[in-house]
């Protein structure tokens, strides 16, 4: 039986993102018409827009437009990072995602459905949790296919969300200017409009040997399936990794067991909760230590049942971090910890949790503790995902006052599985 089609694609896609993430960081620069660049616009801010401004136009030329604008350098590292960020919040929905550039995602939630609700539900949930965690706004739109997906993002812009049902898509489309298809840019418009063709609708209505005479059979084909929502391309991961990591740059702290385990706790938390969220576990954790002096020593263990539960994976890691700094007596300050799980096998191959390398029998397939351990961490990434990382945590992660590390996660860097 053929699966009743249903809108589950996701196109995510920061808003006016290097403008957005300037007025993010220089609170002065928000509600103002702000363009990053000079000589060329590379971005304009909403407010910009609202006279004229867009991106590609002249620096001269923007400002006569629009008087008051105020130009920006850009600060590039700060958008990589908050790029990051918000794709890593898309990442706890769904192990699906396509990321197509710095700030724009494509997201497949139809197995995401059954534990976080509608594609509608996800999407305001990603919408509202990229806002307050990252701080900036996301628009979204929802469809059957990343075609129509992207154009309804396009028209939710600013800061908001279009959903199109299936079954809603002729009439979806049809009203819209033809410049939303993709590949539609200018000249292709004008040339359109020279036949009277403004709308989708009207380029639908057109006969394919029309389009094919005017932009070539492959042109022309392509340009008639996005009229009519025929788009079969699916989301593509890079598949090539095979890891998960996180590590954290600490300043220069004595490695006292609070400090090591405090950090590597709050690793494995993000390490643990990223398998669960992509339905893997590993076998082998590795941990990275950083010296002072910028030597850095790796210890792994490998153990016979993939692993996914945040505890579990913090005691390994302290193990071996135990191990690499018993390794190294002499060195009094480190900077890194990382941790990476690799080995991964899909979870639906697991039952029970034992990694045989500790000892304490308490992680013993069946126990109650085990399921236990599996219930708690299930419990937390579903509190999470509507209410954000910050609503629980593990209080083994928490820092004493004593022990307290100041900025100790400000340069948090995480490789996905991919
Ligand atoms: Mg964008």
């Amino acid at each position: 039986m053929e699966p009743v089609p249903a809108a589950t694609i996701l196109h995510a896609d920061l808003d006016a993102f290097y403008a957005s993430v300037e007025q993010l960081l220089e609170p002065n620069l928000r509600k103002r018409p702000i363009a990053v660049g000079g000589g060329v616009v590379l971005a304009a801010s909403y407010e910009a827009r609202s006279f004229g401004v867009a991106a590609g136009m002249s620096g001269w030329q923007a400002r006569r437009l629009c008087p008051g604008l105020h130009f920006v350098h850009g600060h590039f590292a700060e958008y990589q990072r908050l790029g990051d960020q918000a794709v890593a919040v898309f990442r706890d929905f769904t192990p699906r995602v396509e990321r197509i550039s710095i700030d724009e995602a494509f997201l497949d939630v139809a197995g995401a459905r059954n534990l976080l609700g509608s594609p509608r539900d996800i999407a305001v949930a990603i919408r509202g949790r990229v806002r307050s965690e990252v701080g900036l706004p996301v628009s979204v739109g929802v469809a059957t296919t990343k075609h129509l997906a992207k154009v309804a993002s396009q028209v939710a812009k600013p800061d908001g969300l279009v959903v199109v049902e299936h079954g809603e898509e002729g009439a979806f489309l049809g009203p819209l200017p033809v410049e939303l298809l993709w590949g539609v840019g200018p000249a292709t418009r004008d040339r359109l409009a020279g036949l009277g063709i403004r709308t989708i609708g009207d380029l639908a209505a057109t006969p394919g040997v029309v389009m094919n005479q005017l932009f070539g059979k492959v042109a022309g084909n392509k340009l008639a399936s996005l009229a009519i929502n025929d788009d079969p391309r699916g989301i593509e991961m890079d598949r090539t990794g095979v890891s998960v990591g996180a590590q954290a740059a600490i300043g220069r702290r004595e490695p006292s067991p609070t400090v090591v385990r405090s950090t590597l706790g709050y690793l494995a938390d993000r390490v643990a909760g990223r398998l669960r969220a992509a339905h893997r576990a590993g076998r082998t954790v590795s941990v990275k230590v950083r010296f002072a002096d910028l030597r850095s020593v790796t210890r792994s263990a490998t153990v016979p049942v993939a692993i996914s539960a945040t505890l579990l994976i913090t005691e390994l890691a302290t193990k071996l971090a135990g191990i690499a700094l018993d390794d190294h007596p002499l060195e009094r300050e480190i900077t890194l910890l990382a941790i990476s799980v690799s080995n991964l096998v899909d979870e639906a191959a697991l039952q029970l949790e034992l990694p045989l390398t500790l000892e304490d029998c308490r992680y013993r397939p069946g126990t109650r503790f085990a399921s236990a351990l599996w219930a708690v961490d299930r419990a937390m990434d579903a509190v999470r995902l509507r209410f954000g990382r910050g609503a629980v945590g593990y209080a083994t992660n928490v820092y004493t006052d004593a022990e307290r590390v100041p900025d100790a996660f400000r340069e948090l860097a995480e490789h996905d599985i991919r």
